[in-house]
């Protein structure tokens, strides 16, 4: 699908951002596994849903079987089960971004820096601009009726895979 192309080009980007804000910052930059606290995701645009879907059938992942409260119900043991095809805003959690007109960033980096090229800011309004866009495209491509809506939430989406995993 032309939306699944887009959205993997779109991956690329993020990952080549977090890359470059890693290596310029790696003592600023205190992520890292076991840190959970931004994990509270709950629902997703239908397209990273579908690439979430897609990994975790094909893969036949094991998914959390005890959730943590007021978390992200793909969280397991401080960590992400989904890893590999987490949602873009987890991609960036921690990182300086550009959102709803100002800059935002995990409190707990960057505490010894006072300021920073604005070429390390990512841009998340433009982010997510380009992803409501792919998913215009996504929804009329996907034959399955699950996916063609506006938002899924993550315990639905979890609920679909346990359910097709059942199946299969
Ligand atoms: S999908 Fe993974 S990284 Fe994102 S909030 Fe859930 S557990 Fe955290």
């Amino acid at each position: 699908m032309k939306s699944l192309e887009l959205y993997s080009k779109l991956i690329v980007n993020i990952d080549e951002y977090e890359k470059k804000i890693l290596a310029a910052f790696s003592k600023e930059i205190k992520c890292k596994k076991g840190c959970d606290e931004c994990c509270i995701l709950t629902s997703v645009f239908p397209v990273e849903a579908y690439v979430i879907y897609k990994s975790a059938v094909s893969e036949n992942l094991s998914l959390p079987e005890n959730f943590t409260k007021d978390k992200c119900v793909f969280l397991y043991n401080g960590q992400c089960s989904i890893y590999k095809s987490r949602p873009i805003i987890c991609r960036t959690h921690g990182y300086p971004i550009f959102y709803d007109g100002r800059v935002d960033f995990c409190p707990k980096n960057f505490t010894e820096i006072k300021t920073m090229d604005s070429g390390f800011m990512l841009n998340l309004d433009a982010v997510n601009r380009t992803i409501a866009s792919i998913n215009i495209i996504f929804v009329k491509e996907v034959d399955d009726p699950f996916f063609r809506k506006e938002r899924i939430s993550l315990t639905e989406l979890y609920e679909y895979i346990s359910k097709t995993q059942r199946v299969c």
